[in-house]
């Protein structure tokens, strides 16, 4: 048996939030990572003097004020304020939908008049429930927005039919009736000056923590298990069971960054391409998340793509089939004293940030006494 008490599986956001919590309790932690680097897909690193987000942009936002006050302690957060446009063939609109995005689109002033617009373009679903992606976003915000703004965009982003996709996925976006285009409805927002890799180091900088990165648990899953006591497991949970089920399915990017040879490419830190032809859902200009003034910018196109094994999975695609094998996997990860299962791959679920720092903080709370 070794000298730990956990054996945390990725120094992402969940597993650095467990170790450190756990390390403060008096636990020895021993943390491996199979890539190169801490702080999973929350990584940043400096381009040009600019704090880039190596796996797609990232926003902090929460309502809940204990959450906020946690991540301070580790970074301190700018006013930045998510607010993205989206370009339908050099048309530009303001997200998320709000009296800016139907003003441009239909000339309509008033709330009341694009609520009639609305209404008008939602007779097409008959007074039917929402049971899709295509529904729930027409009975949203009709089906102009839904053909310029969001059918094209989503097709590429999740590579399957807006009918065959969950309704929940469009409801992350919020719809107002107001001329706001902050793209959350969250009390606190902001970035991390200096970025996000420096709070996952300070989780991680505690004398019981041991972290190795390079290394994969499942080139010695064997001897982990048999060598610690409990393990947190923060990678794919059907790759952890082999696959024996059937594998879930995950949605993958490719990231293209490029260094641009002038103060400012697009004018915002994010643009969204919602038409079917251009091959990249977004362009992020990174140094927009910190109001940068340097000489040269950042960009990076997202890609999506296809998961097979070895990309990889950034996003769960939580459809009915998916998440029924999922609970297939999570009754086999019950009977499993030994491991707990966290974060976005081991609990498949779309979590953003501040629900994977709840989630950790509430696993450590259970689990470690
Ligand atoms: P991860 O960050 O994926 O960490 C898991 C770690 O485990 C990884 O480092 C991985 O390499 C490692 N690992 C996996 N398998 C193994 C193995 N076998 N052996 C060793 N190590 C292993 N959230 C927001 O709040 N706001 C945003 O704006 C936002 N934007 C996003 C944009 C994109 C493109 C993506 C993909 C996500 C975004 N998120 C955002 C979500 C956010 O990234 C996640 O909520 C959070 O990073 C998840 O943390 P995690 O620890 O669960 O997972
Ligand atoms: N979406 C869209 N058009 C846009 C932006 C988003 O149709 O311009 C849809 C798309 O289906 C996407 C979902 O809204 O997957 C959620 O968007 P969000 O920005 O939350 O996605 P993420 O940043 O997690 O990729």
């Amino acid at each position: 048996m070794s000298q730990y008490d956990y054996l945390v599986v990725g120094a992402g956001l969940f597993g650095a939030v467990f170790a450190h919590e756990a390390a403060l309790k008096g636990k020895k932690i021993k943390v491996i990572e199979k890539r190169s680097h801490l702080a999973g897909n929350i990584y940043t690193k400096k381009v040009e003097d600019i704090h880039v987000h190596t796996y797609g942009a990232h926003i902090f936002h929460t309502s809940d004020k204990a959450i906020w006050d946690y991540v301070n302690q580790f970074a301190e957060f700018n006013r930045y304020t998510n607010s993205p446009i989206a370009n339908y063939k050099g048309e530009i609109y303001n997200l998320p939908f709000n009296m800016n995005t139907f003003n441009r689109l239909w000339g309509v002033v008033t709330p009341e008049q694009a609520m009639a617009k609305i209404e008008e373009q939602r007779a097409v679903l008959d007074g039917k429930k929402p049971e899709n992606l295509e529904e729930q976003a027409i009975s949203l915000v009709g089906t102009d927005i839904y053909e310029k703004l969001i059918k094209d965009y989503t097709e590429k982003q999740w590579g399957k039919a807006c009918r065959d996709l969950p309704a929940f996925i469009i409801r992350r976006l919020p719809v107002r009736l107001t001329y706001d285009n902050n793209y959350f409805n969250d009390t606190y927002q902001g970035i991390p000056i200096g970025g996000y890799t420096q709070i996952v180091e300070k989780l991680l900088a505690h004398q019981n923590i041991d972290l190795e990165v390079n290394v994969d648990f499942f080139a010695e899953k064997a001897a982990y298990l048999k060598d610690f006591p409990k393990i947190i497991f923060t990678g794919m949970i059907d790759q952890f069971f082999d696959y024996q089920l059937g594998e879930l399915e995950y949605r993958s990017l490719q990231f293209e960054t490029e260094v641009v040879d002038k103060e400012n490419y697009q004018g915002n830190a994010v643009v969204n391409y919602t038409d079917a032809e251009t091959p990249y859902t977004r362009i992020i200009e990174h140094k927009h998340f910190e109001f940068g003034t340097q000489p040269k910018t950042v960009i990076t196109k997202e890609f999506p793509k296809t998961w097979k094994q070895g990309d990889e999975p950034y996003y769960p695609v939580n459809n009915e089939r998916n998440n029924r094998l999922y609970k297939a996997y999570k009754a086999l990860a019950d009977k499993e004293q030994q491991v707990i299962f966290g974060g976005r791959l081991g609990q498949y679920r779309y979590y953003d940030m501040h629900q994977v720092i709840a989630a950790a903080l509430q696993c450590v709370k259970k689990e470690v006494r």
